[in-house]
């Protein structure tokens, strides 16, 4: 009997022992195709010998030093690099151990920045409903994922949640895609109107959705809205890019696509690869100077933020994203692969629609396209497709979307930078086998 507390209780998952490429292998010498890189994580795939040399000759070198006394090498570069590349006036990184804990960095040091400005009185954040966060308590009232909130309801803090920017679902039929973002957009200035300006903090939101609704992107227009509307009010726009940064879109930072940048933005996953587990907070230069001339300190801090050993791999990965030309591959197979997802799927009587931009792309499942009704949630057709995949070596990522029995249950697919033309075939095919098995040939 196994003493690790797994996922999900009554289930005990085959045993990883390698990964070559896009594949992991279990303990059975079974391979798995990691159609989703696990939750859009392992980037540059399985096994990559640079990002592995680069951990061990730092580990060889230094494994920790406290930040509480030293920085190292790896952090001083890693944060060069990543400001050098940074949209906007980004100019200081806050490293941490993954998402949750930059989301989580992110509401404190907005807070903090209204404190050390004689405005205490800012304390609410904005968010939307269908967006995911984290899960440490901040970055869960954050997140608007009613079934991973609805038991903690009590702990939570009072975030509000403006309605997602969805166009498959939300834009009306007479308005067109812009009118729509602006639409959208404008829900943020009526909430901060309704909570009064000047209690208002900061807004949240991701700009390509990733795990509550399946690689949703923004309206065009939407994001240059939000800045705007966060200029006029004074509120601090958060960008949580935990999922579809670091070149997972085509390029590094997603925002740069919607022509905006953030004051805070997170990053995580793709940052380390998987490789080792690190996520960052980049601020601007006004959060940053707000607080070095006021009290001078970060009230924050966890033992193994800048940690040597994962700046040294989260270096190595961003110098591979960058040196290898991935973000042009990346664009390039993301167009490959929307259009053999539309192929295989776009007559599917289920596939309502299929979206996302680079190698970030979902699919939403329904019961009806005219309508767009959603799947009843006993049918549990995401966890379904998720096996009917796995059991033909596929992993991808479905989500059940009917939380709120509005949207439809998803399969996001996220898979690494590095994946080739015959890969992805195999990738679109047992996909549309696992499919089948769920949904029916759909003929
Ligand atoms: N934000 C977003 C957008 C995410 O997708 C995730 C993870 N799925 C998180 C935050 C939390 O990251 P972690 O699981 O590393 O804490």
């Amino acid at each position: 009997m196994s003493h690790v507390f797994p996922r999900h209780c009554h289930t005990q998952p085959p045993i990883a022992v390698g990964g070559e490429g896009v594949f992991l292998i279990d303990s059975e010498g079974k391979r798995y195709l990691d159609g989703s890189g696990g939750a859009a994580v392992s980037c540059l795939g399985h096994g990559d010998k640079e990002v592995t040399e680069a951990i061990k000759a730092q580990l060889d070198r230094l494994a920790f030093a406290h930040t509480g006394f030293l920085t190292s090498e790896p952090a001083e570069a890693l944060a060069d690099l990543l400001i050098e590349h940074a949209p906007g006036d980004l100019d200081r990184v806050y490293f941490v151990s993954g998402g949750s804990e930059a989301t989580e960095a992110a509401i404190k040091l907005a807070r903090q920045y209204w404190v050390e400005k004689g405005q205490p009185q800012r304390s609410r954040l904005i968010a939307r409903r269908q967006s995911y966060h984290g899960n440490t308590i901040g970055a869960l009232s954050a997140g608007g994922n009613e079934w991973r909130r609805q038991q903690f309801g009590p702990l939570l803090l009072d975030v509000s949640h403006i309605a997602p920017c969805y166009e498959y679902r939300e834009r009306g039929e007479d308005e067109t895609a812009e009118e729509y973002g602006l639409r959208a957009a404008n829900a943020l200035r009526d909430e901060i109107e309704r909570l009064g300006p000047d209690t208002v903090m900061a807004f949240m939101a991701e700009p390509v959705v990733g795990a509550t609704s399946g690689a949703v992107p923004p309206a065009p227009g939407y994001f240059r809205r939000i800045r705007q509307i966060c200029d006029e009010y004074g509120i601090l726009l958060i960008l949580d890019e935990v999922m579809c940064g670091m070149g997972r879109t085509g390029t590094l930072f997603a925002c740069e696509q919607d022509g905006i940048a953030p004051d805070i933005l997170c990053i995580a996953k793709g940052l380390g690869a998987g490789y080792q587990p690190i996520g960052a907070m980049l601020c601007s230069k006004e959060i940053y100077d707000a607080i070095a001339q006021g009290s001078g300190f970060f009230q924050h801090g966890h033992t193994y933020i800048g940690h040597p050993v994962a700046t040294a791999a989260g270096l190595a990965v961003v110098r591979a994203i960058l040196d290898r030309d991935l973000l042009v591959q990346v664009q390039r197979k993301g167009r490959a692969l929307q259009s053999a997802l539309e192929s295989r799927f776009g007559q599917h009587p289920h596939v309502g629609d299929i979206r996302g931009r680079g190698l970030f792309r979902g699919i939403e499942l329904v019961a009806d396209r005219a309508s767009k009704a959603p799947f009843d949630p006993s049918l549990r057709i995401a966890a379904r497709l998720k096996k009917a995949a796995f059991v033909r070596g596929l992993i991808c990522y479905p989500m059940s979307g009917t939380i709120d029995g509005k949207h439809g249950d998803h399969v996001l697919l996220a898979p690494p930078f590095i994946i080739s033309d015959a890969e992805m075939g195999m990738l679109v095919d047992r996909l549309a086998d696992a499919v089948e098995e769920v949904l029916g040939h759909g003929g």
